[in-house]
């Protein structure tokens, strides 16, 4: 149904406003509800027509309306991204009571990737409770406690090895807890096999950009991009096409 679509799409784009407004308040410790949008230049509230997802950025064209200080395109994109989200994973799982677990997920992805990206932590009020919440939620719904309880202890498992095995031979730290945290709630939430796939798109696309990083800055810098920015996008894609993908993967042992 198209009109569904278009729907859960506009949902996807306010709920992705909110987003925004966790990426820029948890790392600061400030409260979510209060005080209400303002810009964080001047500090000057919001009207409601300042605050409409994508549309006031394009009109406003990016700066603020009184002190024209840029507004970062980071907020519209995120906006967009989640709308998108959104879309695919209503058209993955329609109206069921997975659709809101899952969409709960996407959402604590994309809000860890850009944390990490700006601010290089995975917070603990994310983690903690979302390896809880996907626990729980798999009691009753797929992947089933069994492939949850397994993705939790090899996605915390495994990560939590790298990183001692990187101190030990490396004496620095390979990997922060808040990645182990993270895809332990990955594996919680999607299972044993999602967790593998995870791994596997992670580090793949990771090591991508990192030698692309290396290649533009001809190899002085350590350019080091934070692992959960790929932990997150390798979650996203492991959720929404980790089942075509295995199949088209395995398609090539399987004659
Ligand atoms: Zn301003």
């Amino acid at each position: 149904m198209p009109v569904a679509s278009v729907l859960f799409f506009v949902f996807g784009l306010l709920v992705g406003s909110f987003l925004n407004v966790c990426i820029y308040r948890l790392p600061r410790r400030e409260s979510l509800n209060w005080p209400g949008s303002h810009c964080t230049s001047c500090d000057r509230p919001l009207s409601w027509y300042e605050n409409i997802p994508l549309v006031s950025w394009l009109v406003l064209r990016g700066r603020c309306r009184t002190c024209h200080t840029p507004i970062s395109p980071a907020y519209p994109i995120i906006e967009a991204l989640t709308g998108l989200v959104f879309l695919a994973a209503f058209d993955l799982y329609a109206l069921t009571p997975l659709l809101a677990v899952r969409l709960l997920f996407a959402c604590s992805m994309i809000v860890l990737f850009v944390i990490d990206l700006q601010h290089r932590i995975l917070p603990n009020v994310i983690t903690v409770p979302g390896v809880v919440v996907g626990l729980a939620a798999s009691l009753w719904l797929p992947p089933g406690w069994l492939s949850s309880s397994l993705g939790l202890l090899l996605g915390g498992g495994s990560l939590f090895l790298i990183g001692e095995v990187y101190y030990r031979t490396r004496g620095v730290e390979g990997m922060g807890m808040g990645d182990v945290k993270m895809l332990a709630m990955i594996g919680a939430f999607l299972g044993w096999k999602a967790v593998l796939v995870t791994l596997i798109l992670s580090s793949f696309s990771g090591a991508l950009v990192g030698i692309g990083l290396i290649a533009l800055s001809r190899g002085g810098m350590r350019l080091a991009l934070p692992f959960g920015t790929f932990l997150s996008l390798g979650a996203l894609a492991a959720m929404l096409v980790g089942e075509p993908l295995v199949r088209w993967y395995s398609g090539f042992f399987v004659p």
